[in-house]
């Protein structure tokens, strides 16, 4: 276990399922689940099911079969709901200046409408 991951990040109680989620689609080693509070009218999370805080920490230290199975997952929810063909953005916020809220690696997939330019 990371010292510096929060056990009681409101993720980690989605995934000991102590709190419900809409479930999208998950695999041994990734959650994909609706926003609460969407920016588009698609805004999907997906996290790794394993205790990581950001990208760094995830990218620095899962192992090829969990970033596989992620990464795998965030392809598999754009075909789900069928955002490939029109376009899709992928955000991940990092840390304080990355105005990240909860400190269990996700990333956001938004989708459904032109979301402008950043
Ligand atoms: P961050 O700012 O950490 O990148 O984004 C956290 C996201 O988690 C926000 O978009 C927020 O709406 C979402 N969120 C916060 N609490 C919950 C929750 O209890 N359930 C779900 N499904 N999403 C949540």
């Amino acid at each position: 276990m990371n010292k510096l991951y929060d056990t009681n990040n409101i993720f980690a109680k989605i995934l000991r399922s102590e709190i419900p989620c809409n479930k999208i689609l998950e695999n041994h080693h990734a959650l994909a689940f609706s926003d609460i509070n969407p920016q588009a009218p698609i805004h999907i999370l997906i996290i790794p099911k394993s205790p990581y805080i950001n990208f760094y920490d995830f990218t620095k230290n899962a192992s090829i079969n969990e970033m596989k199975d992620f990464w795998n997952l965030v392809n598999e929810v754009i075909e789900f709901v069928k955002i490939n063909r029109d376009g899709f953005r992928i955000i991940t916020n990092s840390g304080s200046d990355g105005n990240q809220d909860v400190p269990h690696f996700h990333v956001h997939v938004l989708g459904g409408k032109n979301l402008g330019r950043m």
